[in-house]
């Protein structure tokens, strides 16, 4: 069990910043999720911790000591990637033994210590009997499993994966996650799950932490970054989300020339982007301080109904989420309110863009 600390890193690649100023809290014995498209730099964060890279400032901190300058050895990390392949001259049990029979002689168990510990964690990764095999008789959600045991039997203080099941079909994935999980449940290693996956990360993690552009976004449990996502970025990258431009006038929203029934407090007066989730409103009939638009699609999502709205003249559409047997899905104007909301100054989104 062991708590990491990462302090003010700065990472740059031949003077590339591929991380800016970032700090993160990782708990002991969490599972904690790096999640952002691809180039927001979680691989290259997730290196940092392993030790395989260098900040090129700021520091990251195992328990209380300072491991910056550590070796990948000191810092006793366990690692899977999604392309490690395992070894493949070597059976399934002498794969999960490597990293002990590799160790210096007065810290490497006795060799059927090493065989014992094999087969416990081949156990634990449900593929018991499997210790002969060799990588190749194996399906690919079983080798990762392997690539699992194996980071797991030395012990480490930390487990880092890399989109470990990235390159296995939808099927294999959501079964391995919650598998994943399970392990978690039951072993209790701090670990760090790298993922551009939204899914994977909110079902899996205690914690997400989003990343773009090099830069923590937000941090939250899965709730709190799809309730109250805390940027435009993550608005749009997790979950989906409606934005309409709007204006701050006297602490109310107002479109066009009529206020929208909304208070904001804490935003400039000015130009403004309004954004919400499709299914968080309340349909309204009368508009006298409410949303109205023009319905210009309307198409059935599983269980509801998306409908495209037109708002105003300036050609800005919003998607509203009905029940499908709504009554309002066959009109061809509807008023609406968002429930849950977030207004942004004009600029958040540039400036993010920018950075
Ligand atoms: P992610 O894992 O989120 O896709 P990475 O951490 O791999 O992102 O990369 C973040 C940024 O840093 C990218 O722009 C990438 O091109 C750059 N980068 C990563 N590793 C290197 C490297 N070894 N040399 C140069 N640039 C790198
Ligand atoms: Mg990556």
């Amino acid at each position: 069990m062991m708590e990491v600390s990462i302090r003010n890193v700065r990472k740059e690649f031949d003077r590339f910043p591929a991380l800016h100023d970032v700090s993160l809290d990782i708990r002991s014995g969490e599972l904690i999720a790096l999640l952002g498209p691809s180039g927001s730099g979680k691989t290259t964060l997730l290196r940092l911790i392993a030790g395989l890279e260098r900040p090129t400032a700021g520091s990251v901190f195992f328990g209380a000591e300072d491991a910056s300058q550590k070796s990948v050895q000191e810092r006793n990390v366990g690692f899977v990637f999604q392309h490690y392949a395992l070894f493949r001259h070597m059976t399934v049990a002498d794969n999960i033994g490597f990293g002990l029979k590799v160790r210096p002689a007065e810290s490497r168990p006795p060799k059927d210590v090493i065989r014992k510990r094999a087969s416990e964690l081949l156990d634990l990764v449900q593929l018991s009997g499997l210790e002969r095999r060799y990588p190749s008789q194996l399906s690919g959600g079983q080798r990762q499993r392997v690539a699992l045991a194996r980071a797991m039997a030395i012990e480490p203080k930390v487990l880092l994966l890399d989109e470990p099941f990235g390159a296995l079909d939808a099927q294999v994935r959501r079964e391995l996650r919650r598998w994943l999980r399970e392990i978690h449940e039951a072993t209790g290693h701090t670990t760090v799950f790298v993922t551009h996956d939204q899914e994977e990360a909110l079902e899996l993690a205690d914690r997400v932490v989003v990343m773009s552009q090099g830069r923590i976004e937000q941090v939250g449990t899965a709730d709190e970054v799809y309730d109250t996502p805390n940027s435009p970025f993550v608005y749009g990258f997790i979950g989906e989300s409606s934005a309409l431009p709007v204006r701050v006038e006297g602490g109310e929203l107002w479109l066009q020339d009529r206020s929208i029934g909304l208070s904001v407090r804490d935003v400039p007066e000015g130009e403004a982007s309004l954004y919400f989730r499709p299914h968080e409103i309340e349909l309204l009939e009368g508009c006298g301080g409410c949303i109205a638009g023009t319905v210009a699609a309307s198409r059935r999502v599983a269980g509801s109904r998306r409908v495209e709205l037109e708002i105003g003249g300036e050609n800005h559409k919003v998607e509203i989420e009905l029940p499908i047997e709504h009554p309002a899905a066959g009109k061809s104007r509807i008023a609406f309110r968002p429930r849950r909301w977030r207004v942004f100054p004009a600029g958040a989104e540039r400036r993010q863009r920018a950075a």
